[in-house]
C-alpha cells in the first residue's frame, strides 16, 4: 500500500511528537537515547542544510522574475503598497495584542528575580543603540551580491534581486533573453525544491523528536503564566485575527486556506526557521492555493524577512515581563517606545531560529531595562519560538493571498 503524502506528514509529525515523548520521560541520558537523538539530530540537520541549498537562489530568481513579469509598472506599485500596508498594520496589530494582554495579565509580578541571577551574570550580549540598530539595518540593505549570495544574507539578496527585477522590465524586449533563462533556472529551482519535500516527512520526525524530548520542563512551572500569556495571544492573533483579515480581504475559504498551507505551518514550527521554510511555503501556496506565481515569488521573501508578527507580539509581552519581574513600572510613554521598537526589532531579526532573542536586546534597551534578562528566556526559547515563527510564517501566505486577490482585477 502506498500512503499519500500528506498521510506520510501526519505521521512523521504524530510519530515525532510521541517518540520525543517517550524519550523525555525516558530520559535522554539513556546511551541508546542519546545516540538515538544524536543520529536524528544528523538528519534534521540535513533536511534544513537542503532548505538552505536552494533558499538563496529561490529567492534571487523567484523575486526578480516576479517583478519582471510583473511587467506594467502600475500594477507593481499596487503590488508593494498592498504588500507593506498589510505588513506594517497586521504587525502593529500583533503588538497591540500582546501589549495588551500582557497588561491585563502582569506576568512577572511577584516572581523572585535572585532565582535567574546565576543565568544573568553568565550572558554577555551585544549593546546596540536604537539608532545603531537602524544605522546598521540600512547600512547592510546593500551589499556586493555575491557576498551576500555567499553568506546567505537574503535581505540584502532581496535587494539587488529588486534593482535587477526593476532593470528587466525597463530594458523591456532587450531583456527578454535573460528574462527566460531567469524564468527557467526558476522552474528548475522549483523542481528541486519539490524533491526536497519528499524528505518532509523524514525530516519532521526527526526535528520534532529532538524539539520535544530536549524542551526543560522544570523551567515551564515557574514561568508558565508568561508561557500561557505568550502562547495565548501569538495563536489568538494567527488563529483568530489573521483568519478574520484573510475571510475580510481575500475570496479564499478557511478550509482551503489550512489544507494548502499546513506543510507550511508545520515545517515552519519544527525548524523554527520562516527562511529555511520558504521554499515550502512557495509551493504550498503555488501548487495548493494556486495563488499567482508573481506575486508570490515577490511578497513571500520579504515577508519571510521583515514580516513577523509573531516576533514582535513576543518581543512586546517579554520586555513588559522582564520590567515586572524587576519592579520597574513602564508608563504609557514608556509602553509606546516598547511599541515601536518591537515592531522594529521584528523587522530586523532574520528569520533564524532564536533571531528575535538577538534583536530584543534593543527593545529592553530602549527603556532601560537590563539586556542579561534576556538569559532567563533563552532555555524556553525553543517552545516560544517555534509558535511564533509558524504565526510568523501564517503571516506571510495570508498577506500574499491578500496581496493576490486585492490586485487580481488590474492584472
Ligand atoms: N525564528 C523566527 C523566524 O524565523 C524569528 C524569531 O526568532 O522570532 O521567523
Amino acid at each position: 500500500m502506498r500512503l499519500t503524502y500528506n498521510t506520510q506528514i501526519l505521521i512523521g509529525t504524530v510519530l515525532g511528537i510521541v517518540t520525543g515523548l517517550v524519550f523525555a520521560f525516558v530520559g535522554t541520558d539513556a546511551p541508546v537515547i542519546k545516540h538515538a537523538l544524536h543520529l536524528f539530530g544528523v538528519i534534521a540537520k540535513i533536511f534544513i542544510s537542503l532548505l538552505k541549498m536552494i533558499l538563496i537562489p529561490l529567492v534571487f530568481t523567484s523575486i526578480t522574475v516576479g517583478i519582471a513579469n510583473l511587467r506594467a509598472h502600475a500594477q507593481m506599485s499596487s503590488v508593494w503598497r498592498m504588500t507593506l500596508l498589510y505588513y506594517i498594520s497586521t504587525t502593529m496589530l500583533a503588538v497591540f495584542l500582546g501589549l495588551t494582554v500582557v497588561n491585563l495579565f502582569q506576568p512577572g509580578v511577584g516572581l523572585q528575580m535572585d532565582m535567574f541571577k546565576d543565568s544573568m551574570t553568565t550572558m554577555t550580549v551585544q549593546h546596540m543603540s536604537p539608532l545603531e540598530f537602524i544605522e546598521n539595518f540600512l547600512t547592510n540593505l546593500f551589499m556586493n551580491p555575491v557576498a551576500s549570495m555567499a553568506q546567505g544574507q537574503i535581505l540584502p539578496t532581496i535587494m539587488f534581486a529588486i534593482f535587477l527585477g526593476i532593470g528587466l522590465v525597463v530594458m523591456g524586449g532587450r531583456a527578454q533573453t535573460t528574462l527566460n533563462v531567469l524564468n527557467e533556472i526558476f522552474e528548475l529551482i522549483m523542481l528541486i525544491v519539490q524533491w526536497i519535500m519528499a524528505l518532509l516527512p523524514l525530516g519532521l520526525f526527526c526535528l520534532l523528536t529532538g524539539l520535544v524530548a530536549t524542551q526543560d520542563v522544570s523551567l515551564f512551572a515557574a514561568l508558565g503564566k508568561f508561557i500561557l500569556v505568550v502562547v495565548g495571544a501569538t495563536l489568538f492573533h494567527g488563529f483568530v485575527t489573521l483568519p478574520v483579515i484573510l475571510k475580510t480581504f481575500s475570496d479564499t475559504s478557511l478550509f482551503r486556506y489550512y489544507r494548502g498551507v499546513r506543510q507550511a505551518l508545520i515545517t515552519a514550527f519544527s525548524t523554527s526557521s520562516s527562511a529555511a521554510t520558504l521554499p515550502i511555503t512557495y509551493r504550498c501556496l503555488e501548487e495548493n492555493l494556486e495563488a499567482d506565481k508573481d506575486i508570490a515569488g515577490f511578497v513571500l521573501p520579504l515577508g519571510a524577512t521583515i514580516n513577523m508578527d509573531g516576533t514582535a507580539l513576543y518581543e512586546a509581552i517579554a520586555a513588559i515581563f522582564i520590567a515586572n519581574l524587576v519592579g520597574i513600572e513602564l508608563n504609557l510613554a514608556q509602553q509606546l517606545i516598547v511599541f515601536t521598537m518591537s515592531i522594529l526589532a521584528s523587522i530586523g531579526a532574520p528569520g533564524i531560529p532564536s533571531a528575535g532573542m538577538v534583536t530584543m536586546v534593543m527593545v529592553l534597551q530602549s527603556v532601560g531595562l537590563p539586556a542579561e534578562a534576556i538569559a532567563i528566556l533563552y532555555p524556553i526559547d525553543r517552545l516560544l519560538d517555534a509558535v511564533r515563527t509558524m504565526i510568523n510564517v501564517k503571516g506571510d501566505t495570508i498577506g500574499t493571498l491578500i496581496v493576490d486577490y486585492q490586485t487580481r482585477k488590474q492584472r
